[in-house]
Order: C-alpha cells, then structure tokens, then sequence
C-alpha cells in the first residue's frame, strides 16, 4: 500500500541522494522533476519527471492530479523561480513543501572573498582585483562580463555557455565533484589573478575555494538569493526524517 506520493524538485546532488534513500522504501511513491537544463543530466533513482510544469498554477494542478502528498524542493539554491513557484503551489493547495537546502560556505581568516549580490556587480568588482579570471558561476548571465575587453576569463560549465560571452574567453566543459589538487594546478596553469563563483555552498565543488586562498587568489562571490520562509532542512537524513514524521502511523 502507498503511504505517501512525494515529488522531488531536484536537480541536485542532494536531490539524487534523496531519490537514491527513499527507493527502498515500497510504501512510498517518488517522482524526481527535472527542468531539463542540462543535455546530459545525472539522473535519480526511481521515476523521473523533466521539463517545467507551467509556473504556479501548472505545479498546482500537477500536486492536485498526482494526489502528491509532499513536496521536497531540493533545487539549487539559486533556482529561485521554482522555489517559489512550489512555495505558491503548496500554499494553494495545502500539500506540505520541505526546502532542503545545503549551508553556504563562509570565509576563513586567510580568504580575500568580495560578496557581492548580481553577477553585474561582481563584473564591476573585477576592477583592480586582476585580468586573468576564472568564471564558475553557469553558463547563464555571462552578458555581463561581455563588456570587459581588458580581462581574459576561464569558464567552466557543464553545458556550453550561451551568448552573449565575453571575447577573449576558453571554456572547459567540465562538472564536479573537483579536487584541491586539480583545482589548485587549473588555477596555476592558467595563471588565474581571480575567481568568480556563487554561493552554491556543498562539497562537490568546495575545492577551488581552498585552492583560492592556498594561492591567495581573491575571490568574487554572489550572495544567495532569499531563503524560502518554510520549513527547512540541511542535510538528506534530515529530510528523511521530516518525511518519516509526516507519514507515521497516527
Ligand atoms: P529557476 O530559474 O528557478 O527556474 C526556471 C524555470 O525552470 C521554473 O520556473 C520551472 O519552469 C523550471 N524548473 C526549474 N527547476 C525545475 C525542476 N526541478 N523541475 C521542473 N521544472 C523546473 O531554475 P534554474 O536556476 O534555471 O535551475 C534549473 C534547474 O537546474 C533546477 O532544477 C536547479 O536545481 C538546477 N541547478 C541550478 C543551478 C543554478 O545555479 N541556478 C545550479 C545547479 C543546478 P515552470 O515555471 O514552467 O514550472
């Protein structure tokens, strides 16, 4: 018998990890969504969903026909259209919503981070920090730095980056997890006077932030955008755990 119908919006390691936790359990009924971004995404455990669902109202009617019973918004942290799309439809709807959500990351004493909160800011920021810059923020939203003909930029994303790019640019084509080691040789063999990065917070791709302040390499960060105002988990067993309290036996 099916105790619960849960959707994961996912696109995450997290999410995979969810995915991959509740697959031996028979009595719930898991369906992963995707937005299909990624050519050749890493795909979950178990059922997968892709594509959007038509914002609000058509993630509303989907919880309403699945009959799901809980919603877990593993997205990115910076995937801020979808988190609130779900916020909406679980208010509407009355279909309980956990965000789970990986901390961000925090400097240390030796890091040289500017925070900054649109990735036009962090072009500006680039001034006096150096010419030669390592972009790790997606292939989105490079336009802004398109302007900035005095600098040369390393970019790495897992799919290629969309125009309009800046003009003296190489992309590396490239998802982690990454190593100190390799990160610290990219930056090295490429000479890199600064790295741009957002705030996506997790291990997976942790490893140039160490291999930043090894080298003294400042760093330009992007804030993450607001946190949804749900309840909120950090880790996989902790949104295991909400589950498991939402569909004990009364
Ligand atoms: P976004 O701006 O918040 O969402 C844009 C639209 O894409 C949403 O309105 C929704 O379309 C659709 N969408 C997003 N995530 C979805 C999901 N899991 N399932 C079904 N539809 C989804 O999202 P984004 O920043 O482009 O990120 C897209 C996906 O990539 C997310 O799943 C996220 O977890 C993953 N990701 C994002 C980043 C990042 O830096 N933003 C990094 C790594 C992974 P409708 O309105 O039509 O429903």
């Amino acid at each position: 018998m099916t105790a619960g119908r849960i959707l994961i919006l996912g696109g995450t390691g997290e999410a995979r990890a969810l995915a991959g936790e509740l697959a031996s359990r028979p009595e719930l009924a898991v369906v992963s969504s995707l937005a299909g971004r990624v050519r050749a995404p890493s795909l979950p455990a178990g059922s997968v969903r892709v594509g959007g669902f038509g914002g609000v109202d058509g993630l509303a009617g989907y919880l309403r026909d699945r009959r799901v019973d809980a919603v877990v918004d593993a997205t990115h942290p910076f995937a801020a259209t979808i988190t609130a799309s779900a916020v909406a439809a679980s208010a509407r709807t009355g279909v309980p919503l956990l965000a789970l959500r990986r901390p961000g990351w925090t400097p240390g004493p030796e890091d040289r981070w500017t925070w900054v909160d649109t990735l036009a800011e962090a072009a500006g920021a680039l001034a006096g920090l150096g010419e030669r810059v390592f972009l790790t923020t997606g292939r989105l939203g490079l336009g802004e730095f398109a302007a900035l003909d005095g600098h040369w930029f390393l970019v790495r994303s897992v799919d290629p980056p969309q125009p309009p790019v800046p003009r003296r640019m190489r992309v590396l084509l490239d998802r982690g997890p990454f190593t100190v080691d390799g990160e610290r040789a990219l930056l090295t063999e490429h000479r890199i006077d600064v790295l741009v990065t957002k705030d996506s917070g997790g291990q997976m791709t942790a490893a140039k932030l160490t291999a930043a302040r090894q080298l003294r390499v400042p760093v330009v960060i992007q804030a993450r955008p607001p946190a949804p105002d749900v309840p909120t988990e950090t880790t996989v067993v902790g949104a295991v755990r909400w589950l498991d309290r939402l569909f004990e036996p009364r």
